[in-house]
């Protein structure tokens, strides 16, 4: 039989269009019996297309599916898109072209480029978000979180620019200017937005990391953005006023030392503490304060700022009064939007206390020497300058100081998090608009779930800074509407929903994708969720991993599913760079999948990108490397041509078909249990690594048998599963590989290597034995004792001891 040569390009359209033909990749969802859910993330899709940090996370994910499907689950390995959002908008803006026509030419390049990688893909339940019978349920979704109080409006500040007279986004703040006014600064306005109450949620999000099968860097850090601490309220008594300003602490061991406050200047009572002499400054300092954003706000290495407002309080401890300032390094969203300032132990404090002279009194020496001086001394170690509870351990006095002052009514422990609300209101057009009515008898009401979806309407001037606000407003045929309640006349939310909903439960949708009735079918959700694989990048970490995970908790206390943790294992893979740089647009250096595909064929693409590094770790791109795996790949065709009979003109010596020597078959066994071993634990490139060492073994062995050439064939597929198709049909076998069950290895055979080792009784020579190198006690004393020498020598003896040198020998020492 003549077989022809390795020719990526004719191989992979074939058994493309072969899976295609026979739905190989489309798992009878309600019937199969074994259910294996592989996902990876939601791509966006560009109009750059397929970036090869794309291709990397979804090899990566493919590989566990195609290995599952191997071991024999019906494994379901969906796809789509992504494709509301921010950065389709703006580039839709660049580019001056309604989003509406670009979404669907960037989606179209994207299956043909998901395609050519050859990923095991089900492209009969494919989902993308900006069809209306998907976000139809991300509406329907906010109204179940409204109807369960899990969605609240509230007032929260965005940037707006005076001139634009509209929001604009964060992105679009240029050092606190406008990007479009470079002479205007931006001011933070509040606007009544739409909030999603994940802070009910936060001690459960935080228990459940205890359990979830999940990279470690992902879950600490989710624990870090939760940011759960231990501390107290404490009330401080303002001098004149009856009234008292609350502080929320984690170091209420450090109370001595507040020897002032500050005030974030958005706190309600900056300006009824500001002296009337002060109250020209304050203002002025508050309005500037406005114009910064969060994250400047609290950079560590920016000069500390402030204006004391001519106000004291008066410490609980001390019962000395203390100034009060205000100053932008406290923010009103954290805590109580007021702190006590102990400058000799936190590090902020410290920097403002030296640039405004304000007393530094330590309150905690180190058990090990003094505290180092021109520096806060944040650590623990025991109590001084602190009265009543000097000479004792910081760490007791946390929660003794607090319970003192409870008994006098003038604290209270709290546990604090750092999670906050999630924000769901953006100012923008390209999205899925609110499901809310606002009518001016009945207030606010939802859409009635019949009336869903809210259609977003196409509009020609869908720019988020045209003059009249937000674009959702300006067009008055949606804006407009009437009530469902009372009739009258009515207007409809002006915002659309953050991108993030929409990918927070995509993974819900793709089993039942297409149904019209409902969000999910609960017999196909119970049958395939949770998701029993999830691999992405970690830059998703806190947001999108948080979201789902809020979700479902929701959806489960809601009676809508079964289960509160929507991922049963994620891995989070590592970062591409090309040639020891970032890859970026700027640089120049973008892989497109595009031409290495071309010029080398998507099996070695995929194999190279998996051999770069340990998966989890990331890897160099070198165009240098590529060009290895592609003879890997040309070589395992030509054995299988040279071996069937088809190869002809090889110059090698090449082996007959015919029972396979044991020290082949050693390699052989060895190699299924790693390249198992391995695909579970993410070791692509070791992988990758022993099937080169294989492939090197069986082509200088003197003969195959055909458990070696299927199993070579079945170990590649994950890796390269064009060419595993071409090598299994070349062998004769019908239908496709991945109908075929990874092979199972003989333990016996996969016994590293064996060692010789001497027995002796009673210090005399009386034979030997092979055991596997570095065996234990009782496996060579076993051996030993199965010998017939040793046995004879021991027989009617009491062993009284064995002295056993690993690899040497084994000495009984016996009594008669
Ligand atoms: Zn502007
Ligand atoms: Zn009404």
């Amino acid at each position: 039989m003549a077989f022809e040569a390795y020719d990526p390009q004719r191989i992979e359209k074939k058994w493309q269009a072969c899976w295609e033909r026979e739905k190989t990749n489309e798992p009878d969802l309600a019937r199969a019996p074994n259910p294996f859910y592989t996902l990876m993330m939601f791509p966006y899709p560009s109009a750059e297309g397929l970036h090869v940090g794309n291709v990397y996370a979804f090899t990566g994910a493919d590989l566990q599916g195609r290995y599952h499907r191997l071991l024999g689950h019906d494994v379901f390995e969906p796809i789509g898109f992504d494709a509301f959002g921010i950065h389709s908008e703006n580039y839709a803006l660049r580019i001056n072209t309604h989003p509406s026509k670009l979404i669907p030419r960037n989606v179209a390049n994207f299956r043909r480029q998901l395609r050519m990688m050859g990923l095991m893909l089900d492209w009969s339940h494919e989902v993308l978000t900006t069809d209306p019978g998907y976000y139809k349920w991300t509406q329907w979704i906010f109204l179940q979180l409204y109807k369960h109080d899990l969605a609240y409006r509230r007032q929260a500040p965005v940037n707006w620019c005076p001139q634009c007279h509209t929001v604009i986004a964060n992105e679009q703040v240029i050092a606190g200017m406008c990007e479009r006014h470079p002479d205007t600064p931006v001011e933070r306005r509040n606007l009544e937005q739409w909030f999603f109450r994940i802070t009910a949620y936060a001690q459960r999000l935080l228990d459940n990391l205890e359990w979830i099968d999940w990279s470690a860097v992902t879950k600490t850090a989710q624990r870090n953005w939760i940011g759960r601490s231990e501390g107290a309220d404490i009330d401080f008594a303002l001098e004149g006023r009856a009234d008292k300003l609350r502080v929320y602490t984690t170091r209420p061991d450090t109370l001595f030392g507040a020897t002032y406050m500050v005030i974030a200047p958005e706190h309600p009572l900056v300006m009824e503490l500001t002296a009337p002499e002060k109250r020209a400054e304050v203002a002025a300092y508050v309005a500037a304060a406005r114009r910064m954003r969060d994250v400047e706000r609290i950079d560590e290495a920016r000069e500390k700022s402030g204006v004391a407002l001519g106000a004291r309080a008066i410490n609980p401890v001390t019962g000395l009064p203390i100034p009060i300032w205000v100053s932008d390094y406290v923010l009103i969203e954290y805590g109580t939007g007021a702190i006590m300032a102990v400058p000799a132990h936190d590090e902020r404090d410290y920097a403002f206390a030296t640039k405004f002279a304000l007393p530094i009194i330590p309150v905690i020496a180190p058990e090990d020497g003094p505290a180092p001086a021109g520096e806060a001394y944040p650590g623990e170690g025991h109590m001084v300058n602190s009265g009543p509870y000097d000479g004792l351990p910081s760490r007791e006095c946390l929660k003794r100081i607090t319970a003192d002052l409870e008994s006098r009514g003038v604290a209270k422990a709290r546990v604090q998090y750092r999670l906050r609300d999630w924000c769901i209101s953006r100012q923008r057009y390209w999205g899925p608009p609110i499901p809310m009515i606002y009518c001016e008898r009945c207030g606010i009401v939802p859409v009635p779930e019949n009336e869903l979806p809210v259609l977003l309407p196409e509009l020609e001037d869908f720019r988020p800074d045209s003059p009249g606000g937000k674009p959702l407003e300006r067009e008055k045929s949606f804006h407009e509407t009437t009530c469902p309640q009372c009739g009258g006349p009515a207007h409809r939310d002006g915002d659309v929903s953050d991108n993030f909903l929409d990918s927070a439960w995509y993974f819900l949708r793709y089993p039942s994708a297409g149904n019209a009735r409902q969000p999910w079918d609960p017999q196909l959700t119970h049958k395939w969720l949770p998701v029993d694989m999830y691999v992405g990048g970690n830059e998703h970490a806190v947001l999108h991993l948080m979201y789902t995970r809020f979700l479902c908790m929701a959806f489960k206390d809601m009676g809508l599913i079964e289960f509160e943790e929507p991922f049963k294992k994620f891995r989070a893979h590592g970062l591409l760079i090309k040639e020891g740089a970032k890859m970026s647009k700027t640089h120049g250096n973008v892989i497109n999948p595009d031409e290495y595909v071309e010029r080398y064929g998507a099996d070695t693409l995929r194999m190279y990108l998996l051999f770069l590094g340990p998966y989890t770790e990331g890897g160099d791109f070198r165009d240098s490397g590529i060009v290895g795996l592609r003879r890997f790949l040309e070589r395992a065709h030509r054995l299988y041509m040279d071996v069937l009979g088809g190869g002809g003109n090889s110059r090698e010596e090449v082996p007959r078909r015919g029972e396979l020597a044991r020290p082949n078959a050693v390699k052989l066994h060895q190699t299924i249990r790693k390249v198992g071993d391995d695909l579970r634990a993410f070791g692509y490139n070791t992988a990758i690594a022993a099937l080169m060492e294989l492939q090197n073994d069986l082509r200088a062995a003197p003969a195959l048998d055909d458990f070696a050439l299927d199993s070579f064939a079945i170990l590649l597929a994950p890796f390269a599963p064009h060419e595993a198709e071409e090598l299994w049909e070349m062998l004769g076998h019908e239908g496709s590989v991945f109908a075929a069950r990874w092979p199972a290895f003989d333990p016996a055979l996969t016994i590293e290597d064996q060692v010789e080792i001497a027995v002796q009784v009673m210090g005399k020579l009386r034979g030997t034995v092979l055991a596997a190198r570095d065996a234990g006690e009782g496996e060579v004393r076993a051996a030993a004792l199965a010998n017939e020498s040793v046995a004879r020598h021991l027989e009617g003896k009491h062993v009284v001891k064995v002295i056993h040198v690993p690899n040497r020998l084994v000495n009984f020492v016996v009594k008669p």
